[in-house]
């Protein structure tokens, strides 16, 4: 059996893990966001003390540079968060570990993590959404992660506005209330409401609208990516109610165009949370250090 190493590495606390597998812990630990200094500090003084592990993966809060070659590859870029803005987290755990490093955003860690042990086990081709403090989404296409310009940012879709929607003023601050993130976030929800999205009963009109901006994005996603699975995750899909209501709303969106039996019957099946619940982001980072230990280390930097 190997030894992986795992952070999940989020813009309130850092999570290291050490063990064969998610589901087989020899160790774990947690740290607050503070410094990158600070922070990626406690989490190699954390892996130094415990037996030598094969691999690291770090499924990390974003935007991320995933370029390999590029000048800053594994550094965290533009981010608002205090001294995190062009932040290098690879770096400093490659020199003190020295152990090959999968690096990528927290979302495309989760879906691998699902596909691996989770809810899209067996599948090559699914989306991974997680709508908490931000909206964020990862992508796993024929078994591949996907990457390219910079990596895929779902949180921004713009989306049309729902006619009984129209005054709300958003939470992001790119876009406003224009894209998924400024209108159905965590945040957005609180602003619109005027409290904690945790406190609206399940009855609450907030979830039918919800659903109905959940949907719309998710309609984008099923006609652009033709995921075998969608998998919803974060702080809000914590609210239960809005599962069916996606559903529904999915389905009705979609009007039986794509036909496909998960669209329909099936779809219960088709939009759920993640297998691996809170897990899924830990579960990711070590899925990300299993392909770490698979690939080549020496691969020539990219031409991109
Ligand atoms: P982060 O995105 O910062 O990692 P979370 O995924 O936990 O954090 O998301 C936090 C957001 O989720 C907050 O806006 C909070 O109001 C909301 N939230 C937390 N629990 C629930 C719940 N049970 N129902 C609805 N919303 C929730
Ligand atoms: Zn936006």
């Amino acid at each position: 059996m190997s030894l992986y190493g795992a952070i999940e590495a989020g813009g309130t606390k850092f999570i290291c893990a050490v063990g064969d597998s998610p589901s087989d812990l020899r160790a774990h630990a947690r740290f607050p966001t503070t410094t990158p200094a600070e922070t990626l500090g406690k989490c190699i003084d954390f892996f130094k003390a415990q037996p030598r592990i094969e691999a690291l993966g770090v499924g990390c809060f974003g935007p991320l540079e995933l370029r390999r070659g590029a000048l800053r590859y594994g550094h965290v870029t533009t981010t608002p968060k205090p001294g995190w803005s062009n932040a290098d987290v690879v770096g400093p755990l490659k020199r003190a570990l020295k152990v090959p490093i999968g690096f990528d955003t927290d979302v495309n860690g989760a879906v691998l993590g699902e596909a691996r042990w989770g809810a899209a086990q067996g599948l090559d081709t699914a989306v991974y959404v997680t709508i908490g403090t931000g909206i964020g989404g990862g992508a796993l296409i024929d078994g591949e992660l996907v990457h390219g310009l910079v990596h895929p940012e779902m949180g921004h879709l713009l989306l049309p506005r729902e006619p009984d929607d129209a005054s709300f003023a958003g939470a992001c601050p790119f876009h406003g209330a224009r894209c998924w993130e400024g209108l159905a976030s965590g945040p957005a929800l609180e602003r619109r409401w005027g409290a904690r999205a945790e406190t609206l009963p399940p009855e609450h009109p907030a979830w039918d609208l919800q659903a109905r901006y959940i949907a719309s994005a998710l309609t984008t996603l099923v006609l652009v990516l033709s995921p075998q699975r969608l998998i919803l995750g974060g702080g809000v899909m914590q609210a239960a109610q809005l599962f069916p209501l996606a559903r529904g709303h999915l389905r009705r969106s979609l009007n039986g165009y794509v036909q496909a039996e998960a669209l329909a019957a099936g779809i219960d099946s088709y939009l759920v949370p993640p297998g691996l619940g809170q897990h899924a982001g830990i579960a990711g980072a070590f899925a990300l250090a299993e392909r770490a230990a698979q690939a080549p280390q020496t691969a020539a930097p990219d031409a991109r």
